[in-house]
């Protein structure tokens, strides 16, 4: 019989209580309307430097114009996870052209980014193990290195001498395992590519690189930062998202077919989840073709990102290191970011504030993001509105 006095939630209540007091309680927003560069929310519209539809993709007609087609063709749901009945034809083609886009052997549908940086480090390392993790790494990355049960080694940001450092100490491991993000979420800064593909080789460690705000960003044929700074061939495991740049949903992993062989059999995500409709495949696939044909798309967004950090850093805002569509405006307290993010939103400006525990203590910051949609007038109207509010 269940006791009247026995509440064994009741912990819940008082920790949202304390979450609330200190201003971290997060709510859920609902957007009305497509993920654009505007953005309606309670009725109102925004200019939206808040979304990681980078290329402008999310409501492109073709991508819905695909997913309408295989849907109407072929139903919504998969059914099945892809090593029993899952894996349609679509999703077989879309693998192809990953890898063909990356420029590797094989590739690997995973059903987000999330679960490929988890799912592929706990099946590259173990207990026995060691994992070489930057600090500022993605959430995904870090949980991927606790799932593995591998000894984890966190390095300070991009500290190439420190990981140097550890690495040399890491002889008595079986396996050696490097994880860093391409381009880093919340500062927006790229990882030193040709000196951890240096290390690596040095070190006989393997070298994974998230791209997940990369891939259809960077490089000459948007494989990420790796093609942008040459060492695409350098790098062994690299894993992307399908829904960011190219407005999908999914993630990747690219490289050798051994690679690709073994997560299939050994990846728990890959394994036990189910696979995503076949009419998410075609649409990436559409996002592909994309991405190949309109390489303005991208050169456009990082020459526009490379103005509005130069006109920042001109009113004495600090954008860090900031080499990418995503660019900080670093203020220090969680109160000033809030303030300025309001201030912003009462000219008609959406710029989400970050504050820890997502971004350091001290370092708490706005974070804008550029997108496909975003003008020459949107960009001004924020510089001007910062201008004001400083
Ligand atoms: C968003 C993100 C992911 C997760 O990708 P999803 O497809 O959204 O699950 C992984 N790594 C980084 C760096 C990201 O920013």
């Amino acid at each position: 019989m269940k006791q009247a006095n026995h509440h064994p939630l009741a912990w819940i209540d008082c920790e949202l209580a304390v979450l609330e007091e200190q201003g971290l309680r997060r709510r859920l927003l609902a957007r009305e309307g497509p993920q654009a560069a505007r953005l309606v929310i309670d009725g109102r519209e925004l200019v939206h430097f808040g979304s990681n539809d980078y290329l402008g993709l999310a409501a492109d007609r073709r991508l819905a114009d695909a997913v309408i087609e295989v849907t109407r063709r072929e139903g919504w749901g998969s059914g099945a996870s892809p090593l029993l009945s899952g894996f349609a034809r679509d999703h077989q083609r879309l693998q192809q052209r990953l890898a063909e886009f990356e420029g590797t052997e094989a590739a690997l549908l995973f059903s987000s980014g999330f679960a490929a940086n988890a799912g592929t480090i706990a099946a590259l390392v173990g207990p026995g193990d060691v994992v070489f993790t930057d600090r500022t790494n993605h959430a995904s990355l870090l949980d991927g290195c606790r799932l593995s049960r591998a000894d984890v080694r966190v390095y300070p940001h991009c500290d190439s001498q420190r990981l140097d450092r550890l690495l040399a100490k890491s002889g008595k491991y079986r396996r050696r395992l490097i994880t860093t993000d391409g381009v880093f979420s919340m500062d927006g800064d790229l990882a030193p590519l040709p000196e951890l593909v240096e290390l690596a080789e040095r070190h006989d460690a393997m070298l994974m690189v998230d791209e997940a705000h990369a891939t259809g960003v960077f490089g000459r044929r948007g494989r990420g930062v790796a093609e942008h700074l040459g060492v695409e061939d350098r790098v062994d495991i690299r894993v992307g998202t399908l829904s960011k740049a190219l407005g999908c949903i999914g993630g990747f992993v690219a490289g050798s077919q051994p690679l690709i062989d073994w997560l299939l059999s050994h990846s728990r995500p890959y394994v036990f989840s189910t696979a995503g409709p076949a009419a998410a495949a075609a649409a990436a696939v559409v996002a592909l073709d994309i991405v190949r044909d309109e390489p303005q798309r991208r050169e456009g967004l990082l020459a526009r990102a490379g103005q509005l950090c130069d006109a920042l850093s001109e009113q004495g805002w600090n954008t860090a290191n900031s080499a990418s569509q995503i660019i900080p405006v670093i203020v220090g307290e969680p109160q000033r970011a809030t303030e300025l993010s309001a201030g912003l939103r009462d000219r008609g400006l959406f710029v989400p504030a970050i504050r820890p525990p997502t971004v350091p203590e001290g370092e708490a910051r706005l974070r804008i993001s550029l997108t496909g949609g975003h003008t020459d007038e949107m960009t001004a109207a924020l510089l001007t509105a910062l201008r004001e509010l400083r």
